[in-house]
């Protein structure tokens, strides 16, 4: 499709073009109903497919244990820094966080709303360029559970694995950008959340999988309807109107991602992807990784240029060609290029060249 070009950007990000193809043909007459999946209603039959095959396509992508629910809620990731702590964070208690970026801080911010948050550990020491290690984290005595970032989108740091909380605690993971982009360990996991407009689909729905027993507990306080995971449990996440579109396309992306041979498959494909940049920023003395080497995200990819006005020039020249939103996020300036499931091997190669084609011109 020439008249694509390679999109970087960091959210919303880059789709397969194959869901993209049936989406258009979706959007105009579905399943030969000639009702376009926009205009189908949630509770009619078109739909309790989309929904019912997403989600078992999703348990089937994730390995998931039969003990997790799958959920498609609205307000994005950050509606889960509050409903989170408003759901298992009792007043007067403690639930312990890692602080490794901007997400988590608004993650934290929240949960300080209803209870105590400890900070289990943190990088902010060194504006969040690295992952605290194992020996770098120390949890409280009782948490209600563990939170942590996953992969942090604006500093390019990403957890090798998932920490270890205390024997008896649950994880919390805000994955929004990367989930799906390599194999889950569930063993700890309670509850893990991502917005959708980074590896699963458009913005707009949120995938929670949360696991059976935290449903059934009791819950810390009185909540609005809206807020209880157990309500959209309940309801196989039909309590009120869906976002039907964010679940088809995200139904759809999560076969495009068993086609392609599933997590362990695009675990490698994303290392390699993620390599080809780094083997020229370790090789460079113009450009250099923002990230320490062992905290380095193989999705969001941030780096610098020896002045502010060789980066300037990069971008201009990077988008000539063809290579969007290549811009770092404005609280840390630099580039960063996202390399989520969708984005293609192709682009990292041109971004690569045209790396090496500038660092010869200014180096
Ligand atoms: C983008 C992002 C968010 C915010 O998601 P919204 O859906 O816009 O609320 C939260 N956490 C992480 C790690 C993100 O990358």
């Amino acid at each position: 499709m020439s008249e694509r070009v390679f999109n970087f950007s960091p959210g919303p990000a880059v789709l397969p073009e194959e869901v993209l193809e049936q989406a258009r043909q979706d959007i105009w007459n579905i399943g030969g109903t000639g009702i376009g999946i926009l205009e189908h209603s949630h509770r009619g039959k078109i739909f309790d497919e989309v929904i019912s095959e997403a989600e078992s396509d999703c348990r089937e992508l994730a390995h998931l244990p039969p003990d997790y629910r799958v959920l498609f809620l609205h307000g994005g990731a950050s509606t889960q820094f509050f409903m989170l702590p408003a759901g298992f964070l009792p007043e007067g208690g403690t639930a312990d966080y890692v602080n490794t970026g901007s997400w988590s801080k608004k993650a934290i911010k929240e949960a300080k709303l209803y209870g105590h948050v400890h900070i289990a550990g943190s990088s902010e020491d060194a504006n969040f360029t690295y992952i605290p290690t194992a020996e770098e984290i120390s949890y409280s005595e009782a948490a209600a559970y563990v939170h942590f970032t996953s992969n942090n989108t604006i500093f390019g740091t990403q957890f090798a694995s998932a920490p270890t909380p205390p024997e008896g605690v649950w994880l919390a993971c805000d994955a929004s950008s990367d989930i799906f982009s390599r194999p889950i360990d569930w063993t700890h996991h309670g509850l893990v959340y991502a917005g959708a407009q980074k590896n699963l689909g458009p913005a707009g729905v949120t995938l929670v999988i949360i696991r059976e027993d935290l449903l059934s507990r009791s819950t810390v306080r009185e909540l609005a309807t809206m807020l209880r995971y157990r309500q959209h449990a309940d309801n196989d996440s039909r309590y009120n109107t869906p976002n039907v579109f964010g679940v088809y396309i995200m139904g759809r992306t999560l076969k495009w991602m068993l086609a392609n041979g599933g997590l362990g498959t695009l675990r490698e494909r994303n290392a390699a992807k993620a390599k080809i940049i780094y083997d020229v920023l370790d090789s460079s003395s113009l450009f250099k990784g923002t990230a320490r080497a062992d905290s380095r995200s193989q999705m969001n990819l941030t780096f610098r240029a020896r002045s502010e006005e060789l980066e300037s020039m990069f971008i201009a020249e990077a988008e000539k060609q063809g290579l969007v939103g290549l811009k770092g996020h404005r609280s840390v300036g630099g580039m960063r290029a996202s390399l989520y499931n969708a984005f293609p091997v192709k682009g990292c190669e041109a971004l690569a060249q045209l790396m090496r084609d500038f660092e010869a011109r200014y180096g």
